[in-house]
């Protein structure tokens, strides 16, 4: 059982479900929602997440296909958002509170990542999704 909040602490959740394993997304709309060089995401199934509170506080913004980040509306921090097509919960990693027991499993998103950005450690490497298996 592993919870997550965000900076505030308005919104908090529990995640109870099997998750994957972390992936490092480097692409251009996370690093605007993120400000940093990648967003670190775990997807957890639809069942497998609760709000423990704040979800009344959750302002949520997508884009004409969808994509698009929820966040809390009082501190802004990312929060987790219900993916339309794969009824799986996407959430940020950075929220937390204790270790999921995941670890990152890989970057994608590589060939789109900002010239400054530097990436360390042995995980496997993809030009872009995961579903395209195709490596650096
Ligand atoms: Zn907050
Ligand atoms: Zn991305």
């Amino acid at each position: 059982m592993t919870r997550g909040s965000c900076l505030c602490g308005a919104v908090r959740f529990e995640v109870s479900g099997k998750t994957t394993e972390i992936g490092m997304c480097h692409c251009s709309k996370c690093r605007k929602v993120s400000g940093v060089a990648s967003n670190a995401v775990l997807i957890v199934g639809r069942d497998g997440l609760a709000w423990l509170s704040g979800e009344d506080q959750i302002a949520k913004f997508e884009m004409a296909d969808g994509w698009g980040p929820w966040r809390c509306a009082v501190c802004g921090s990312p929060v987790p958002k219900l993916h339309p097509d794969r009824g799986a919960w996407w959430v940020p990693a950075g929220l937390l509170d204790s270790d999921p027991g995941v670890r990152i499993a890989g970057h994608i998103f590589v060939d789109s990542k900002a010239p400054w950005d530097e990436i360390a450690g042995s995980a496997r490497r993809h030009r872009e999704g995961f579903e395209s298996e195709r490596l650096k």
